[in-house]
Protein backbone atom coordinates (compact mmCIF):
# COMPACT_ATOMS: atom_id res chain seq x y z
CA UNK A 1 0.00 0.00 0.00
CA UNK A 2 1.11 3.50 -1.17
CA UNK A 3 1.37 5.43 2.43
CA UNK A 4 2.97 8.42 0.95
CA UNK A 5 0.83 10.96 2.38
CA UNK A 6 0.09 9.45 5.70
CA UNK A 7 3.36 8.88 6.17
CA UNK A 8 3.10 8.95 10.27
CA UNK A 9 1.40 6.40 11.97
CA UNK A 10 0.08 8.71 14.49
CA UNK A 11 -2.22 11.04 12.04
CA UNK A 12 -5.18 11.83 13.60
CA UNK A 13 -7.85 9.28 11.35
CA UNK A 14 -11.60 9.95 11.75
CA UNK A 15 -13.72 7.01 10.86
CA UNK A 16 -17.57 7.58 10.97
CA UNK A 17 -20.19 5.05 11.18
CA UNK A 18 -17.71 3.55 13.22
CA UNK A 19 -20.36 1.30 14.79
CA UNK A 20 -21.36 0.13 11.54
CA UNK A 21 -20.29 -3.05 9.90
CA UNK A 22 -17.75 -1.83 7.50
CA UNK A 23 -16.73 0.81 10.54
CA UNK A 24 -16.01 -1.84 12.85
CA UNK A 25 -13.93 -4.14 10.70
CA UNK A 26 -11.95 -0.96 9.27
CA UNK A 27 -11.19 0.30 12.70
CA UNK A 28 -9.81 -2.72 13.83
CA UNK A 29 -7.56 -3.41 10.44
CA UNK A 30 -6.43 0.24 11.63
CA UNK A 31 -5.56 -0.15 15.17
CA UNK A 32 -4.06 -3.70 14.11
CA UNK A 33 -1.50 -1.50 11.49
CA UNK A 34 -0.41 -0.07 14.68
CA UNK A 35 -2.70 3.76 13.97
CA UNK A 36 -2.59 5.20 17.09
CA UNK A 37 -4.73 8.29 16.76
CA UNK A 38 -7.84 6.89 16.08
CA UNK A 39 -11.38 8.47 16.53
CA UNK A 40 -14.17 6.25 15.67
CA UNK A 41 -18.02 8.55 15.50
CA UNK A 42 -21.35 6.64 15.36
CA UNK A 43 -25.04 8.07 16.23
CA UNK A 44 -26.04 4.88 17.93
CA UNK A 45 -25.43 3.81 21.50
CA UNK A 46 -22.24 2.27 22.24
CA UNK A 47 -23.66 -0.90 23.01
CA UNK A 48 -25.34 -1.78 19.86
CA UNK A 49 -21.72 -0.81 17.83
CA UNK A 50 -21.03 -4.24 15.80
CA UNK A 51 -17.53 -3.67 17.23
CA UNK A 52 -15.80 -1.10 19.63
CA UNK A 53 -12.48 -1.26 20.80
CA UNK A 54 -10.76 0.24 23.97
CA UNK A 55 -7.86 2.42 23.61
CA UNK A 56 -9.12 4.74 20.63
CA UNK A 57 -11.82 7.45 21.33
CA UNK A 58 -15.38 6.19 20.80
CA UNK A 59 -18.06 9.19 20.23
CA UNK A 60 -21.47 8.78 19.95
CA UNK A 61 -22.31 11.92 17.60
CA UNK A 62 -25.30 12.29 15.23
CA UNK A 63 -22.81 13.81 12.01
CA UNK A 64 -26.06 15.14 10.51
CA UNK A 65 -25.26 18.47 11.76
CA UNK A 66 -22.66 21.24 10.96
CA UNK A 67 -21.47 21.83 14.65
CA UNK A 68 -21.40 18.19 15.39
CA UNK A 69 -19.20 17.73 11.80
CA UNK A 70 -17.22 20.44 13.12
CA UNK A 71 -16.31 19.09 16.53
CA UNK A 72 -15.02 15.67 15.56
CA UNK A 73 -13.00 16.88 12.73
CA UNK A 74 -10.51 18.73 15.18
CA UNK A 75 -6.62 17.33 14.36
CA UNK A 76 -7.92 15.07 12.24
CA UNK A 77 -5.70 14.33 8.86
CA UNK A 78 -7.52 11.70 7.11
CA UNK A 79 -11.54 11.02 6.90
CA UNK A 80 -12.99 7.74 5.84
CA UNK A 81 -16.94 8.96 5.72
CA UNK A 82 -19.16 5.62 6.14
CA UNK A 83 -21.57 7.09 8.10
CA UNK A 84 -25.11 6.31 6.28
CA UNK A 85 -28.47 5.48 7.00
CA UNK A 86 -28.70 2.37 5.45
CA UNK A 87 -29.95 -1.30 4.80
CA UNK A 88 -30.20 -4.42 2.07
CA UNK A 89 -33.37 -3.74 -0.14
CA UNK A 90 -36.21 -4.10 2.45
CA UNK A 91 -34.92 -1.08 3.82
CA UNK A 92 -33.98 1.35 1.07
CA UNK A 93 -36.84 0.76 -0.55
CA UNK A 94 -39.28 1.91 2.27
CA UNK A 95 -36.97 4.18 4.11
CA UNK A 96 -36.18 6.64 0.56
CA UNK A 97 -36.25 10.02 2.53
CA UNK A 98 -34.22 8.74 5.43
CA UNK A 99 -31.67 7.70 2.70
CA UNK A 100 -31.72 10.79 1.14
CA UNK A 101 -31.11 12.03 4.64
CA UNK A 102 -27.82 10.80 4.87
CA UNK A 103 -27.01 13.61 2.21
CA UNK A 104 -26.69 16.25 5.37
CA UNK A 105 -23.72 14.14 7.22
CA UNK A 106 -21.63 14.34 3.91
CA UNK A 107 -22.32 17.57 3.25
CA UNK A 108 -21.38 18.84 6.56
CA UNK A 109 -18.40 16.68 7.05
CA UNK A 110 -16.72 18.41 4.14
CA UNK A 111 -17.35 21.67 5.25
CA UNK A 112 -16.02 20.98 8.44
CA UNK A 113 -13.06 19.07 6.63
CA UNK A 114 -12.34 22.37 4.54
CA UNK A 115 -11.71 24.36 8.15
CA UNK A 116 -9.51 21.91 9.36
CA UNK A 117 -6.11 20.33 7.82
CA UNK A 118 -7.66 17.50 6.48
CA UNK A 119 -6.27 16.16 3.31
CA UNK A 120 -8.19 13.05 2.46
CA UNK A 121 -11.53 12.23 2.41
CA UNK A 122 -12.65 8.94 1.50
CA UNK A 123 -16.19 8.56 0.53
CA UNK A 124 -18.26 5.42 0.84
CA UNK A 125 -20.34 5.17 -2.45
CA UNK A 126 -22.41 2.23 -4.17
CA UNK A 127 -23.30 0.12 -6.60
CA UNK A 128 -26.82 1.73 -6.70
CA UNK A 129 -25.36 4.72 -8.13
CA UNK A 130 -25.68 2.88 -11.21
CA UNK A 131 -28.68 3.50 -14.13
CA UNK A 132 -31.15 1.18 -13.22
CA UNK A 133 -31.74 0.85 -16.65
CA UNK A 134 -28.18 -0.70 -17.37
CA UNK A 135 -29.26 -3.60 -14.96
CA UNK A 136 -32.65 -4.75 -16.40
CA UNK A 137 -30.77 -7.99 -17.31
CA UNK A 138 -29.34 -10.99 -15.21
CA UNK A 139 -26.66 -11.88 -17.32
CA UNK A 140 -25.13 -8.10 -16.77
CA UNK A 141 -22.18 -8.07 -18.07
CA UNK A 142 -20.16 -5.69 -15.32
CA UNK A 143 -21.21 -2.03 -14.82
CA UNK A 144 -18.15 0.53 -15.80
CA UNK A 145 -17.85 3.12 -13.51
CA UNK A 146 -19.10 5.92 -16.74
CA UNK A 147 -22.64 3.58 -16.59
CA UNK A 148 -23.76 5.50 -13.79
CA UNK A 149 -24.67 8.51 -16.46
CA UNK A 150 -27.27 9.68 -18.23
CA UNK A 151 -28.49 9.45 -13.84
CA UNK A 152 -31.07 6.86 -13.21
CA UNK A 153 -30.05 5.75 -9.75
CA UNK A 154 -31.91 3.40 -7.09
CA UNK A 155 -34.58 5.78 -6.02
CA UNK A 156 -33.56 7.56 -2.48
CA UNK A 157 -30.25 5.82 -1.28
CA UNK A 158 -28.37 6.02 -5.05
CA UNK A 159 -29.63 9.28 -5.88
CA UNK A 160 -28.10 10.22 -2.45
CA UNK A 161 -24.84 8.81 -3.23
CA UNK A 162 -24.57 10.00 -6.61
CA UNK A 163 -25.30 13.36 -5.61
CA UNK A 164 -22.87 13.19 -2.66
CA UNK A 165 -19.75 11.94 -5.03
CA UNK A 166 -20.28 14.44 -7.02
CA UNK A 167 -20.41 16.75 -3.76
CA UNK A 168 -17.11 15.17 -2.95
CA UNK A 169 -15.65 15.83 -6.66
CA UNK A 170 -16.84 19.62 -6.63
CA UNK A 171 -15.06 20.04 -2.37
CA UNK A 172 -11.66 18.88 -4.34
CA UNK A 173 -12.02 21.35 -7.16
CA UNK A 174 -12.86 24.14 -5.00
CA UNK A 175 -10.62 23.35 -1.57
CA UNK A 176 -7.27 21.83 -1.06
CA UNK A 177 -9.24 18.40 1.01
CA UNK A 178 -8.72 15.67 -1.53
CA UNK A 179 -11.57 13.03 -1.42
CA UNK A 180 -11.96 9.40 -2.91
CA UNK A 181 -14.57 7.66 -3.69
CA UNK A 182 -15.43 3.60 -3.94
CA UNK A 183 -18.47 2.50 -5.10
CA UNK A 184 -19.00 -0.59 -3.03
CA UNK A 185 -20.70 -3.40 -3.87
CA UNK A 186 -23.02 -5.66 -1.61
CA UNK A 187 -20.53 -6.24 1.35
CA UNK A 188 -20.89 -9.38 3.62
CA UNK A 189 -18.84 -10.84 6.43
CA UNK A 190 -18.79 -11.91 10.09
CA UNK A 191 -20.20 -9.13 12.05
CA UNK A 192 -22.87 -7.53 9.71
CA UNK A 193 -26.60 -6.92 10.56
CA UNK A 194 -28.74 -10.40 9.83
CA UNK A 195 -32.00 -9.64 10.99
CA UNK A 196 -34.17 -6.78 11.91
CA UNK A 197 -34.72 -5.55 8.66
CA UNK A 198 -31.40 -3.71 7.19
CA UNK A 199 -29.79 -6.94 6.48
CA UNK A 200 -29.00 -7.70 3.00
CA UNK A 201 -29.28 -11.03 0.85
CA UNK A 202 -26.26 -13.26 1.95
CA UNK A 203 -26.88 -12.41 5.70
CA UNK A 204 -30.90 -12.87 5.13
CA UNK A 205 -30.00 -16.05 3.37
CA UNK A 206 -27.52 -17.40 5.80
CA UNK A 207 -29.86 -16.50 8.74
CA UNK A 208 -32.59 -18.69 6.95
CA UNK A 209 -30.33 -21.52 6.33
CA UNK A 210 -29.37 -21.58 9.58
CA UNK A 211 -32.56 -21.30 10.97
CA UNK A 212 -33.94 -24.22 8.55
CA UNK A 213 -30.66 -26.46 10.16
CA UNK A 214 -31.58 -25.79 13.46
CA UNK A 215 -35.70 -25.89 13.81
CA UNK A 216 -35.35 -28.83 11.30
CA UNK A 217 -38.05 -26.99 9.05
CA UNK A 218 -36.64 -27.70 5.29
CA UNK A 219 -37.81 -24.13 3.57
CA UNK A 220 -36.56 -21.14 2.89
CA UNK A 221 -38.38 -18.18 1.59
CA UNK A 222 -36.79 -16.26 -1.43
CA UNK A 223 -37.02 -12.58 -2.32
CA UNK A 224 -38.54 -12.26 -6.23
CA UNK A 225 -37.68 -15.61 -8.24
CA UNK A 226 -33.98 -16.37 -7.15
CA UNK A 227 -32.78 -15.54 -11.06
CA UNK A 228 -32.09 -12.01 -10.04
CA UNK A 229 -27.75 -11.43 -10.24
CA UNK A 230 -25.34 -9.59 -8.05
CA UNK A 231 -21.80 -10.08 -7.03
CA UNK A 232 -21.04 -9.96 -3.36
CA UNK A 233 -17.53 -9.06 -1.80
CA UNK A 234 -16.14 -10.28 1.18
CA UNK A 235 -15.29 -7.42 3.64
CA UNK A 236 -11.65 -8.00 3.95
CA UNK A 237 -11.31 -6.62 0.27
CA UNK A 238 -13.44 -4.40 1.56
CA UNK A 239 -10.84 -2.57 4.32
CA UNK A 240 -8.22 -3.44 1.86
CA UNK A 241 -9.18 -1.66 -1.14
CA UNK A 242 -10.62 1.56 0.86
CA UNK A 243 -7.54 2.18 2.32
CA UNK A 244 -5.81 1.76 -1.12
CA UNK A 245 -7.61 3.92 -2.45
CA UNK A 246 -7.94 6.60 -0.12
CA UNK A 247 -4.05 6.63 -0.59
CA UNK A 248 -4.26 6.31 -4.61
CA UNK A 249 -4.00 9.61 -6.44
CA UNK A 250 -7.63 8.20 -8.04
CA UNK A 251 -9.58 11.16 -7.88
CA UNK A 252 -12.89 10.04 -9.58
CA UNK A 253 -15.64 7.12 -8.62
CA UNK A 254 -14.24 3.83 -8.50
CA UNK A 255 -15.99 0.33 -8.38
CA UNK A 256 -14.73 -1.47 -5.09
CA UNK A 257 -16.81 -4.82 -5.55
CA UNK A 258 -16.02 -8.52 -7.21
CA UNK A 259 -16.66 -9.28 -10.24
CA UNK A 260 -18.03 -13.12 -9.52
CA UNK A 261 -21.36 -12.79 -10.28
CA UNK A 262 -24.26 -15.27 -9.09
CA UNK A 263 -27.88 -15.52 -9.25
CA UNK A 264 -29.81 -15.37 -5.61
CA UNK A 265 -30.92 -19.27 -6.67
CA UNK A 266 -26.52 -19.76 -6.49
CA UNK A 267 -26.11 -18.21 -3.33
CA UNK A 268 -28.69 -20.30 -1.63
CA UNK A 269 -27.20 -23.64 -3.19
CA UNK A 270 -23.77 -22.54 -1.69
CA UNK A 271 -25.12 -21.66 1.62
CA UNK A 272 -27.29 -25.11 1.91
CA UNK A 273 -24.29 -27.01 0.59
CA UNK A 274 -22.11 -25.03 3.53
CA UNK A 275 -24.99 -26.31 5.86
CA UNK A 276 -25.26 -29.54 4.46
CA UNK A 277 -28.87 -29.05 4.08
CA UNK A 278 -31.49 -29.11 0.70
CA UNK A 279 -34.61 -26.83 1.36
CA UNK A 280 -37.51 -26.22 -0.31
CA UNK A 281 -37.61 -22.89 -1.74
CA UNK A 282 -40.48 -20.55 -1.66
CA UNK A 283 -40.42 -17.55 -3.71
CA UNK A 284 -41.61 -14.38 -2.69
CA UNK A 285 -42.64 -12.28 -5.86
CA UNK A 286 -44.08 -9.66 -3.71
CA UNK A 287 -41.08 -8.50 -2.29
CA UNK A 288 -38.18 -6.33 -2.56
CA UNK A 289 -35.94 -6.96 -5.27
CA UNK A 290 -33.87 -4.48 -6.51
CA UNK A 291 -32.55 -4.59 -10.12
CA UNK A 292 -32.11 -7.65 -11.87
CA UNK A 293 -28.90 -8.21 -12.83
CA UNK A 294 -25.79 -6.23 -11.35
CA UNK A 295 -22.21 -6.88 -11.32
CA UNK A 296 -18.74 -5.17 -11.22
CA UNK A 297 -16.66 -4.32 -14.19
CA UNK A 298 -13.12 -4.28 -12.34
CA UNK A 299 -11.36 -3.16 -15.82
CA UNK A 300 -10.37 0.30 -14.42
CA UNK A 301 -9.36 -0.76 -10.49
CA UNK A 302 -7.19 -3.02 -11.82
CA UNK A 303 -5.39 -0.79 -14.42
CA UNK A 304 -5.03 2.02 -12.02
CA UNK A 305 -4.56 -0.08 -8.56
CA UNK A 306 -3.26 -3.08 -10.16
CA UNK A 307 -5.51 -4.94 -7.58
CA UNK A 308 -9.20 -6.11 -7.48
CA UNK A 309 -11.40 -7.63 -5.04
CA UNK A 310 -11.03 -11.25 -5.34
CA UNK A 311 -11.90 -13.57 -2.47
CA UNK A 312 -14.41 -16.09 -3.21
CA UNK A 313 -17.41 -15.97 -2.68
CA UNK A 314 -17.58 -19.71 -1.60
CA UNK A 315 -14.38 -18.23 1.12
CA UNK A 316 -16.60 -15.88 2.65
CA UNK A 317 -19.85 -17.42 2.86
CA UNK A 318 -18.21 -20.11 4.25
CA UNK A 319 -17.15 -17.95 7.44
CA UNK A 320 -19.81 -15.63 7.30
CA UNK A 321 -22.07 -18.65 7.52
CA UNK A 322 -20.20 -20.23 9.95
CA UNK A 323 -20.60 -16.85 12.34
CA UNK A 324 -24.94 -16.34 11.72
CA UNK A 325 -25.07 -20.13 12.65
CA UNK A 326 -23.18 -19.80 16.04
CA UNK A 327 -25.17 -16.52 16.54
CA UNK A 328 -28.30 -18.23 15.38
CA UNK A 329 -27.26 -21.36 17.95
CA UNK A 330 -26.43 -19.32 20.87
CA UNK A 331 -29.57 -17.01 20.63
CA UNK A 332 -31.96 -20.16 19.95
CA UNK A 333 -33.44 -19.70 16.43
P1 LIG B 1 -23.99 0.08 8.63
O1 LIG B 1 -25.44 0.49 8.63
O2 LIG B 1 -23.63 -1.14 9.35
O3 LIG B 1 -23.08 1.29 9.13
C1 LIG B 1 -23.41 2.63 8.93
C2 LIG B 1 -23.31 3.30 10.28
O4 LIG B 1 -23.58 4.71 10.12
C3 LIG B 1 -24.34 2.78 11.29
O5 LIG B 1 -23.70 2.23 12.40
C4 LIG B 1 -25.16 4.00 11.65
O6 LIG B 1 -25.55 4.03 13.00
C5 LIG B 1 -24.20 5.13 11.31
N1 LIG B 1 -24.93 6.37 11.11
C6 LIG B 1 -26.11 6.56 10.46
N2 LIG B 1 -26.50 7.85 10.55
C7 LIG B 1 -25.55 8.49 11.27
C8 LIG B 1 -25.42 9.82 11.72
N3 LIG B 1 -26.36 10.75 11.45
N4 LIG B 1 -24.34 10.15 12.44
C9 LIG B 1 -23.39 9.21 12.75
N5 LIG B 1 -23.48 7.93 12.37
C10 LIG B 1 -24.55 7.57 11.62
O7 LIG B 1 -23.59 -0.03 7.08
P2 LIG B 1 -22.28 -0.61 6.42
O8 LIG B 1 -22.66 -1.84 5.70
O9 LIG B 1 -21.19 -0.69 7.41
O10 LIG B 1 -21.97 0.51 5.35
C11 LIG B 1 -21.01 1.52 5.54
C12 LIG B 1 -21.06 2.49 4.36
O11 LIG B 1 -20.88 1.78 3.14
C13 LIG B 1 -22.40 3.23 4.21
O12 LIG B 1 -22.16 4.53 3.78
C14 LIG B 1 -23.09 2.45 3.14
O13 LIG B 1 -24.04 3.24 2.44
C15 LIG B 1 -21.92 2.06 2.24
N6 LIG B 1 -22.22 0.87 1.44
C16 LIG B 1 -22.38 -0.34 2.06
C17 LIG B 1 -22.68 -1.45 1.28
C18 LIG B 1 -22.87 -2.82 1.91
O14 LIG B 1 -23.15 -3.76 1.20
N7 LIG B 1 -22.73 -2.96 3.22
C19 LIG B 1 -22.81 -1.34 -0.10
C20 LIG B 1 -22.66 -0.10 -0.69
C21 LIG B 1 -22.33 1.00 0.09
Amino acid sequence: MNNEFLASKDTRILVTGAGGFIGGWLVKNLIEQNYINIRAVDIKPKEEWHQRFDGIENLEIDLQGFDESKSVMRDVGAVYNLAADMGGMGFIENNKSSCMLSVLINTNLLRAATLFEVTRFFFASSACVYNTFKQQSPDNQGLKEEDAYPAFPEDGYGWEKLFSERMCQNFSEDFKIETRIGRYHNVYGPKGTFIGGREKAPAAICRKVAQAKITGIPEIEIWGDGNQTRSFTYIDDIVYGTQLLLHSDIKFPINLGSSEMVSINQLVDFVEDLAGIKLIRNYNLQAPKGVRGRNSDNSLIKEKLNWEPSIPLIEGLSKTYEWVYNQMKSEGA
